[in-house]
């Protein structure tokens, strides 16, 4: 027992001390000389544009090797210390934490399947490319298991038809893994995993749908894409055929307990700006215990990943609920605060007016809070 508390003592220290590093590297937002200011942000905000300065110096720092796990050549030895970066990233700019660590959902089906897929996923994330993570298709929403784009084996390769949308990064990504159906039979095991590398397929085989004029993360690439005859290797199949959906699941017990950093972010940026405009200490001390309240829920979540796996299926759940909705709740308690000033894009309270629109995109994606709720009733 003792060993288990030293280990992760040891791990939280060193987790935070990474953070702390991309912190100091990252400056202050209200710094224009930092790699990630404010006035930057709200430009790229107010014109849609994606924020490729910001996902760069991201780059330069060396995060994507934090998304790949040491067994496969990467850093990632701990969830909690993902969680502290992509926080301390959320903590400046939703939209770019949303752009870079799409990544991190776009691989971890091959981490989750450990086989061959694994190895040229870390050579596409360790290059610092970003790859896609293909689930939904129009009008399917959260039913992934209804999935129509088919993946059918065709003489030593395999042939992609169908779409998926909405994506993230499905335009500007490298490679998107495809959640896609293998047998043409109802029920969970007809769905298979495939990487669809974009350098190595025929271009023409390939549309995009254009990105849609979202009220957060603006700058976004939240678009879809298209495949006509798509042919892929049978190499790059993640995980055995019909083992898509188990795969999926899991991989969404990461990444749901992930999700926790986007909301954290938000809340460190809403709190700031709540002190800053100096409203009511009322106000401000609330929303300090409702955000501590979110990090400890989102702490331990990241923790048991480690001690208690067993239980991440409830745990991330649990995660994904309850974190957007604190940190929602420290949002919708301070606009009213902040008086008309909340409301007004290029008031002194701007940068408040865009985290209270990024911020409700955590509760939508990778299962939204009903489906979570579904989850926990199913688990009980
Ligand atoms: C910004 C953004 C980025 C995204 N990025 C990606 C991405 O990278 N990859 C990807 O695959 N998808 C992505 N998505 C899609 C996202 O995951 C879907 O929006 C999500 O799956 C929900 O689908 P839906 O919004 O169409 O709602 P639906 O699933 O169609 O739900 C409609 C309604 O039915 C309810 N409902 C659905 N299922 C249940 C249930 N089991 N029990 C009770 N009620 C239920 C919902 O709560 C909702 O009210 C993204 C979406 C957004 C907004």
């Amino acid at each position: 027992m003792s060993t288990t508390v030293g280990m992760v003592t040891t791990a939280a220290a060193g987790a935070y001390g990474r953070a702390a590093d991309l912190d100091a590297y990252l400056g202050a937002p209200a710094d224009p000389a930092g790699r990630m200011p404010l006035v930057l942000t709200l430009e790229r905000d107010h014109d849609r544009v994606f924020p490729a300065e910001a996902v760069a110096a991201l780059d330069a720092w060396g995060l994507p090797r934090h998304y790949v796990p040491e067994a496969f050549g990467g850093g990632l030895r701990d969830v909690f210390e993902l969680l502290l970066l992509m926080r301390t990233v959320a903590a400046r700019d939703l939209t770019v934490a949303v752009g870079h660590g799409k990544t991190v959902l776009g691989a971890i089906s091959a981490w989750a399947a450990a086989d061959d897929s694994a190895a040229h996923m870390a050579r596409i994330v360790g290059a610092g490319e970003a790859v896609s993570w293909g689930l939904t298709e129009k009008d399917r929403g959260s039913d992934l298991a209804a999935s129509q784009t088919g993946a059918v084996a065709t003489g030593g390769g395999i042939r992609l038809d169908g779409h998926k949308w909405p994506i993230g990064n499905a335009t500007r990504g490298r490679a998107i893994t495809v959640l896609a159906r293998t047998e043409d039979k109802p029920g969970p095991r007809a769905l298979s995993l495939v990487l669809v590398d974009k350098t190595e397929v025929d271009p023409a085989t390939l549309a995009y749908r254009a990105r849609r004029p979202l009220h957060g993360i603006r700058g976004a690439d939240i678009s879809g894409i298209d495949f006509a005859g798509t042919i892929v290797s049978a190499d790059r199949r993640v995980g055995a055929p019909g083992q898509g959906i188990e795969i999926v699941l899991k991989s969404l017990q990461v990444t749901r307990t992930l999700c926790a950093a986007l909301s954290l972010g938000a809340g460190d940026q809403a709190l700031a700006y709540l002190a800053a405009a100096g409203v009511d200490a009322a106000v401000i001390a609330r929303g300090a215990a409702d955000l501590l309240l979110a990090e400890a829920v989102a702490f331990a979540g990241a923790r048991l990943f480690h001690v208690a796996p067993g239980e991440m299926a409830l745990t991330s759940a649990f995660v994904k609920v309850l974190v957007p909705d604190l940190v929602d709740g420290v949002i919708r308690d301070g606009s009213p605060a902040l008086g008309v000033s909340a409301l007004l894009e290029d008031g002194p309270s701007a940068a408040w007016e865009k985290v209270a629109r990024d911020a409700k995109v955590v509760s939508i994606f990778d299962g939204n809070s009903v489906v979570n709720l579904n989850v926990v009733i199913n688990e009980l």
